[in-house]
């Protein structure tokens, strides 16, 4: 089991997501509902804000530092890096998230 698997965190068969941005409600397996109330992908937008920054900062620093661009290209770059990879960063932060709370809700049920 991957963290970054697509699949259900309760039973592994059924899919989160049914495109690249489009989620399943429910596992289509065992019924589980992935969002659990109104609200429950903040967190993800938290995970997806760590994962941006992880995946910019070496950009922004490259760009400045060993490639010695201005500040306000670098940040041009970076901004479009993470326009081109919205879709991935929506997608593991959400699946990141739901693995997460399912853990969670595991080690306090036991
Ligand atoms: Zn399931």
């Amino acid at each position: 089991m991957s963290y970054f698997s697509n699949r259900c965190p309760h039973c592994e068969k059924g899919r989160i997501f049914r495109g690249i941005v489009r989620m399943n409600p429910a596992c289509t397996e065992c019924g589980v509902r992935f969002e659990r109330e109104s609200g429950y992908f903040i967190g993800a937008m938290i995970a997806s804000y760590f994962l941006g920054v992880f995946l910019a900062l070496p950009t922004l620093l490259a760009a400045v530092f060993a490639y010695e661009f201005p500040m306000s290209q670098a940040l041009v770059f970076a901004s479009i890096q993470l326009l081109v990879l919205q879709p991935f960063l929506f997608r593991t932060s959400r699946i990141l998230w739901i693995r997460i709370e399912a853990a969670l809700t595991r080690s306090i049920h036991r």
